[in-house]
């Protein structure tokens, strides 16, 4: 293979995991924020409970106190009645009686009402209890997550980084090599990659067939000193001459193998 395409191979396996490392550093922080918002919601779930809870005990003291007042008024109205003298003052007092002994039906109905509803709360309270304690631990965990892939993701940046720069200088040192690295900056810039690797005649990033000429001359051995590109999508195209060897190489193998330079045997 052509040495500058050889080495853009490898550049663009350090391009592609770099954007890899960067995706994961920008997408942790928005993790924890999901966790976060998650915890949130929990949190006031759990002091809604509790206030509505709050509020019911408070409605029914009240509605205990109102019943006792209207006990203590019958009581009076009962003591009144002994004294009362005509059937007028008598059907009066009758009167008041029964209207605050509908008044304590109603409250005690109320009360019993208010009682369902406390337990309803009691049980979404419960809810969010085990959400809050779920979300926090969640949250912690995505925390440390977050921190976790911060430091491992930055060193792995730090060293490709280096080897790169180390790369581009070395492909750019000659004109050929300077004119390769330009058009894969040019195309990776376009459109994410630079190179393709050519596959069964088909440039395997846009899946358009290479002609049998341009296939001739990119698996030929003539031509080595020069790098051709797809003619529809402008990628230049690389050929693995080891797809020829016994064994299979399945798609972008070749790029995956370049992230580790190291000796590549054929798949026996
Ligand atoms: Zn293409």
């Amino acid at each position: 293979m052509n040495a500058n395409l050889e080495h853009l191979v490898v550049l663009q396996a350090q391009d592609l995991e770099l954007k890899r490392l960067r995706g994961e550093l920008a997408e942790a922080p928005r993790r924890v924020a999901i966790a976060e918002a998650a915890r949130g919601k929990a949190e006031f779930s759990l002091a809604a409970a509790k206030q509505a809870l709050t509020k019911e005990e408070v409605l029914r003291r009240s509605q205990e106190s109102d019943v006792a007042d209207k006990r203590g008024k019958i009581a009076r109205l009962r003591k009144q009645m002994d004294s009362a003298t005509s059937a007028t003052q008598i059907n009066a007092l009758e009167h008041e009686i029964k209207f605050s002994e509908e008044s304590i039906s109603k409250l005690e109905d109320e009360e019993l009402a208010s009682m369902e509803r406390t337990e309803r709360f009691e049980t979404e309270k419960a809810v969010a209890t085990d959400a809050l304690e779920k979300t926090t631990a969640a949250l912690e965990a995505e925390r440390a997550r977050a921190a976790e892939v911060t430091q491992r993701n930055n060193a792995a940046i730090k060293g490709i980084e280096t080897e790169r720069a180390a790369l581009r200088a070395q492909i750019a040192a000659t004109d050929a090599g300077e004119r390769a690295l330009s058009t894969y900056d040019r195309v990776s810039k376009a459109k994410g990659t630079g190179l393709s690797e050519a596959v069964d005649h088909k440039c395997s990033a846009c899946q358009m067939m290479v002609r049998p000429q341009r296939w001739n001359d990119l698996t030929g051995r003539e031509h080595d000193h020069e790098i051709f590109t797809c003619e529809t999508c402008g990628r230049m195209l690389f050929w693995d001459p080891r797809r020829d060897a016994p064994g299979s190489w399945a798609a972008g193998e070749r790029l995956a193998t370049a992230t580790h330079p190291k000796p590549l045997e054929p798949h026996a």
